[in-house]
């Protein structure tokens, strides 16, 4: 039986978008003191990335794995679970 590569897993994953209703949000104010920028490596999604020398998140591709939540600044962020029915759907375990 052939195994998945992940990047195929998170190919069938499908994403239930509450369109203007994001679950993350940035306050970059804060993130302009944090030198470490950590959220561009862990992402596992990638999702992360820089903006006019500030931080974006695009966060309809979230895989809830709440790892910004742990290494972000505290209060740089806003985050939870989009509300009933919305996100993500796994569908490979
Ligand atoms: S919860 Fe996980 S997948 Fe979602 S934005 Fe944060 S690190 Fe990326
Ligand atoms: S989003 Fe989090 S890790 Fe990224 S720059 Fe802001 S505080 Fe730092």
């Amino acid at each position: 039986m052939n195994r998945l590569s992940l990047a195929d897993k998170l190919a069938l994953d499908k994403f239930a978008v509450d369109e203007g209703k994001p679950h993350i949000s940035i306050n970059n104010e804060l993130c302009q003191t944090c030198t470490d920028r950590a959220c561009l490596r862990v992402c596992p999604a990638g999702l992360y990335s820089e903006q006019d020398n500030g931080i974006i998140v695009e966060w309809a591709g979230c895989l809830e794995c709440g790892t910004c939540r742990v290494v972000c600044s505290p209060g740089a962020i806003t985050w939870h679970y989009p509300r009933g029915g919305f996100g993500i759907v796994y569908r490979q375990g």
